[in-house]
């Protein structure tokens, strides 16, 4: 079953993706895949997607603010993580359960105050057919140019016949993004606009595949392409498994270089850099299709939750394993990217 299989992991350069450890005796091969796809990963780019993307060519330290630039939104880690308590209490959120349409529900109306929009569509999985929903929360702000922060709330559906919540697994990015949303209602972006992306269907129907995962993220980049809209975005910032108590956040070397040194430079100006990029990791998650659809991405996530990533996909992964310290210092990190990310 998908993500509940575990294997003993490699200890130097562990190649893994967020939904299973790859066991030693595939690593060879994986690798030749993997570095396949990392070499292979500006060609993901259609030609249509890169003609309308015009963004400028900067390294990390010419987005360091300057004494005039405005300081970064506060959060509050202890708000965020009672959302997330509350959010899990709603129980598990498999897609087409009464805990997804209960988290649906739950997602819009602490959605004060912004534009929003809800990207319902039906596909059809490796388990069969179903109605998914992304929600975007858009805080419009001053200057043309959108950041996004994005996250997914469904929690597994081969897991819908255990107490399984996803606490920190879909759990904490919402718990965390419900707060900066409150925090945007009453400080409206003075930047770029900001949309809050709820994503749907991010977890594998059966087993963790390219065709079996990121359903949601797939239709969407696939829309915002289309319709130009991938052309606004400056920036798509992954939020995942960012309540983790023993925050280690990766460096997943599948996100935007250039990006993820932004992230870490705004990490050492929050005092928080212990917590960042100490391992590098593969991740595939929310972010690829709108990397595809040539957007810088960055996905913040610890995929070392527990020991050995024990409590991952697990019904171990509970409140209790979660801190309001670490979504604090997630928070923290992710506004203070954003306000570096407004000096351009
Ligand atoms: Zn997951």
């Amino acid at each position: 079953m998908n993500g509940r299989r575990r294997f003993r992991k490699i200890q130097i350069d562990p190649v893994r993706m967020k939904d299973f450890t790859i066991p030693a005796f595939l690593l060879a091969f994986s690798m030749l895949l993997i570095g396949a796809c990392r070499q292979s990963a500006p060609g993901t780019q259609t030609a249509a997607a890169q003609s309308q993307v015009s963004r400028p060519q900067l390294s990390a330290e010419d987005y360091d603010p300057k004494p005039e630039t405005p300081p970064a939104l506060k959060v509050n880690g202890q708000k965020a993580f009672q959302n997330l308590k509350d959010f899990v209490a709603l129980g598990p959120r498999p897609l087409g359960s009464e805990g997804h349409a209960k988290a649906e529900q739950f997602i819009l109306a602490h959605l004060h105050g912004a534009q929003v929009e809800q990207d319902k569509f039906n596909v059809q999985t490796a388990a069969g057919p179903f109605a998914m929903n992304n929600i975007i929360a858009k805080f419009p702000g001053k200057k043309p140019g959108v950041i996004v922060l994005a996250g997914h709330y469904d929690t597994n559906l081969p897991l819908k016949n255990t107490s399984y919540v996803g606490a920190n697994d879909g759990g904490s990015n919402v718990g965390l993004m419900l707060e900066i949303a409150d925090q945007l209602h009453k400080h409206p972006p003075q930047g770029y606009s900001i949309w809050l992306l709820f994503t749907d269907g991010e977890e594998a129907t059966v087993q963790w595949s390219d065709d079996d995962s990121l359903y949601g993220s797939k239709h969407l980049a696939k829309k915002w392409s289309e319709d130009g809209t991938a052309a606004k975005i400056r920036a798509f910032l992954l939020l995942d498994m960012i309540g983790d108590k023993d925050l280690d956040i990766d460096r997943d070397t599948n996100s935007t270089p250039w990006l993820l040194d932004v992230v870490y430079r705004a990490a050492q100006r929050a005092g928080q850099q212990s917590h960042f990029f100490v391992r590098s990791n593969t991740i595939q998650d929310d972010h690829l299709p709108f990397r595809a659809a040539g957007i810088p991405v960055a996905d913040i996530i610890d995929l070392d939750y527990g020991f050995d990533n024990l409590y991952h996909h697990t019904t171990q992964d509970t409140p209790d394993k979660c801190s309001a310290a670490s979504l604090q210092i997630a928070g923290d990190v992710v506004m203070e990217t954003i306000r570096a990310l407004n000096t351009h």
